[in-house]
């Protein structure tokens, strides 16, 4: 999945920022990972979240950037490149998949940063 958003320029073009990096170093995986199986749930759970396709800020958390990065930012992304149609509520087993894409793109980003 990660391999397939890279062939997006709009979706490869994320990249975690300086003070990203240090809030999910800080934090540490287990709360990041808590803080995206609660946002992905509050903010693209719904069956029709507020603000669809404007609810997921550019900047400010790891996990919001992440959801850009990974097409998880909003239904229409997630229809479009997770095959899970728009209209009704996420299922715990989708969360448990979107919020594990969004791990694995944050965890590269942190490695990445590791090498620069
Ligand atoms: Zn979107």
């Amino acid at each position: 999945m990660l391999a397939r958003l890279r062939t997006s320029a709009f979706r490869a073009r994320f990249r975690l920022g300086p003070r990203e990096i240090a809030y999910a170093r800080t934090k540490g995986r287990a709360i990041i990972e808590r803080h995206a199986h609660e946002l992905l749930a509050a903010r693209v759970g719904p069956a029709a979240p507020a603000n669809d396709g404007r609810q997921t800020p550019y900047r400010g958390h790891p996990v919001f950037v992440a959801q850009h990065a990974t097409a998880t930012c909003c239904r229409g992304c997630i229809a479009k490149w997770h095959g899970i149609p728009e209209g009704s509520a996420l299922t715990g087993a989708e969360l448990e998949r979107l919020a594990s894409i969004v791990m694995a793109w944050i965890d590269a980003e942190l490695l990445a940063d590791t090498r620069r």
